[in-house]
């Protein structure tokens, strides 16, 4: 019998503590309760969530573990409740998985029956008071609880840590948009915006038959991505985007949505899939959209079953794109200050390795 390794009992995390900052410090690692899943974190990716959290002071419950996507391994399952993941596999410890960002209150109608996804105030990795009875909330951190309510997904031996890590947030939300939009095949695609959102949303789009995919994005480094992800063609915003069947705006700002609008054809589709960060007003033709039959939806929150497809869709075409080249090499939990500082430039994301 190999030798049974004694459980951790401090953690170490990214804490964000408003005025002072992000800093790495330690924590304790609660003894679980039914259910609850404690998860070694392998890898963790720094989404435009916690960078704009951090840049304007969003969260009003410090200090916060911070953090959103992150691929791990399941170290203990709390005793007396069993936990499934969201493809019905019972999550047992040394299992690899991913995690979504929105976890059941715990505390409502919905959460009693277990049906999370009906919940109407969610709470969401990487916002939380760490005083608050859920410390370990974040995946920048050694360790990670995820209370009965979260959705995990084991995730297939072939995919590589930097390409499962953002299945949680960025590619669970492209899910969801595209889910959103309904079929795509043989329709024309634009999506607003060259995040990771927007190249899953793209890299979605494409295996779905969509007749042609158009990315509108402002950086020229991030058009030539969207290029290597399959897009037939890349526009600044300035330029005039041909007619389309569908708009999937990840966060191409609301100057950019108006003015693509006027490109949905009749019976066409927008949906709405952006961060918080896009500006928020865009000016909309009111009589257009009622006579062309145009549809304009809101994303609302991805579910289990998004981040179930999310891996899926990874599992099955990973390696038709260059998903790992626009993951950093991972550094260290130390490195976590700067890298919330300076994610988002040359590369999607920002890596921690978090036990290194
Ligand atoms: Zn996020
Ligand atoms: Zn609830």
């Amino acid at each position: 019998m190999p030798p049974i390794a004694a459980p951790a009992t401090t953690a170490r995390v990214a804490l964000w503590e408003g005025a002072s900052g992000v800093s790495v410090s330690s924590a304790p690692v609660p003894r679980l309760a039914p259910g609850e899943v404690l998860v070694e974190v392998r890898l963790a990716t720094v989404c435009g969530c916690v960078r704009d959290a951090v840049r304007e002071r969003r969260l009003g419950s410090l200090p916060t573990v911070l953090g959103h996507e992150g691929v791990g391994t399941v170290a203990a399952v709390g005793r007396g409740a069993e936990a499934v993941g969201v493809d019905g596999v019972s999550l047992a410890p040394g299992m690899r998985v991913v995690w979504g960002r929105d976890v059941g209150c715990g505390q409502c109608t919905a959460c009693a029956a277990h049906a999370y996804d009906d919940c109407p105030e969610p709470r969401e990795l990487g916002h939380q008071p760490m005083q608050h009875d859920w410390i370990l909330s974040g995946s920048l951190g050694t360790h990670l609880v995820l209370p009965r309510g979260a959705h995990l997904a084991g995730v297939p031996s072939g995919v590589p840590d930097a390409v499962a890590s953002p299945a949680g947030c960025a590619l669970a939300v492209a899910a969801a948009a595209v889910d959103r939009a309904g079929a795509l095949a043989g329709r024309r695609v634009v999506v607003l915006g060259a995040g990771l959102v927007g190249l899953g949303a793209l890299a979605m789009a494409v295996e779905a038959g969509a007749a042609s995919t158009t990315v509108v994005e402002p950086r020229a480094k991030r058009r030539r991505r969207a290029l290597s992800f399959g897009a037939d063609a890349a526009l600044d915003c300035d330029t005039r985007v041909p007619g389309c069947d569908v708009i999937i705006d990840a966060a191409g700002g609301a100057d950019t949505f108006a003015r693509v609008l006027d490109s949905l054809a009749p019976g066409g589709t927008a949906v709405v899939a952006g961060t918080r960060s896009q500006v928020p007003d865009a000016s909309v033709d009111l009589e257009r959209l009622s006579r062309d039959g145009l549809s304009l939806l809101g994303l609302g929150r991805p579910d289990g079953r998004h981040l179930a497809q999310a891996v899926a869709f990874l599992a099955a075409t990973h390696a038709m794109r260059p998903w790992a080249d626009i993951v950093s090499q991972p550094r260290g939990l130390d490195g976590v200050v700067e890298a919330v500082a300076h994610s988002g430039g040359k590369i999607a994301r920002v890596a921690i390795a978090p036990r290194a």
